[in-house]
């Protein structure tokens, strides 16, 4: 058994593995650990406190695949739901779909019972007004809704914009199945619409049982653009070890043009429990915790730029 992790997934590692310690499936635990992460109003990368987009709307992207099956649920664009996590879990469950986006993700989580909620805090709305007060002038501002080129400010408010987060689990449970799950708020001031790496299979999230699982962190166009949850757990298939795999999901990062250069971590699990973390950024660290730990043990993740 064991639990694997971004860093800001800490919150939630004893939870996920408190479920595995009692019998639960691996896809129940990272669906716990991530639900306390999106609930962490201090995180303000995940669900509840999350960085809006360019309007100042928190829009939530997130998904959680099966290893065992194969099967995946996700949302993307979603306003106003506090678990996305868990309205993926369900368009796995309860749709013949696989990605539910904007108004009618919103439309699914009402029918199935979750619950509206307001997910911009004071503090993240005071971080986004700060840092456009920053980027355009006070006239624009005054009137986001009506600005007639509102892509323009995308790239100005990039610029001058703090680090990423995001959510990963990777958990193995007891009889050797594996889920993936990640959840975040997405790229800080996004142009409203915008749709990253977290909720689409193969790019920010990928889980199979017969070679391991991988999910990402940081500029999601980078893991669109390279496949780069799937290309690890397809470099597992071909041989690799698990860290000849991350590094070379990493490698595809220097085809991209300069537009698409930035921060982006993975974190890695093969089905035999080995587990590992890649980022093209110094200094970044991960988090497991296996059955026989009492604590998390937080590691540097391998650099690989
Ligand atoms: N990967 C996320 C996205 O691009 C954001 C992040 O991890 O910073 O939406």
């Amino acid at each position: 058994m064991i639990i694997v992790a971004s860093t800001n997934g800490k919150v939630g590692i004893w939870a996920a593995m408190e479920v595995l310690r009692g019998g639960g499936t691996a896809i129940d635990a990272v669906e716990a650990g991530i639900r306390l992460v999106e609930s962490n109003p201090e995180d303000t990368t995940v669900g509840l406190g999350g960085i809006p987009n360019l309007l100042g709307e928190v829009e939530l992207d997130a998904s959680i695949m099966d290893g065992r099956t194969l099967a995946a649920g996700a949302v993307a664009a979603l306003r106003g739901y506090e678990h996305p996590i868990s309205i993926a879990r369900k368009v796995m469950e309860e749709l013949p779909h696989v990605l539910l986006a904007g108004p009618g993700a919103e439309r699914f989580a009402a029918e199935m019972g979750f619950e509206r909620r307001e997910l911009l805090t004071e503090k993240a709305r005071q971080t986004w007004e700060e840092q456009l007060r920053k980027a355009m002038p006070e006239t624009v501002l005054a009137n986001l809704e009506g600005e007639p080129a509102l892509r323009q400010w995308v790239q100005r408010v990039r610029e001058s914009r703090r680090g990423g987060g995001t959510v990963n689990f990777l958990a193995q449970d007891a009889d050797g199945n594996i889920c993936a799950g990640v959840s975040t708020s997405g790229q800080g001031w996004k142009y409203p619409g915008r749709v990253g790496d977290s909720p689409l299979i193969g790019a920010g999230n990928y889980a199979d049982n017969r070679y391991g699982a991988a999910a990402c962190t940081g500029l999601g166009e980078m893991a669109i653009l390279t496949g780069t949850a799937h290309s690890v757990v397809l470099y597992l298939k071909m041989g690799l070890s698990l860290e000849e795999a991350g590094r070379q999901a990493m490698e595809d990062f220097h085809a991209l043009a300069d537009l698409y250069q930035g921060a982006l971590s993975i974190v890695a699990l093969d089905k035999d429990g080995h587990h590992a973390a890649f980022s093209n950024r110094e200094g970044t660290t991960y988090v497991y915790m296996t059955g026989e730990m009492d604590e998390p043990e937080e590691l540097p993740r391998v650099s690989a730029a």
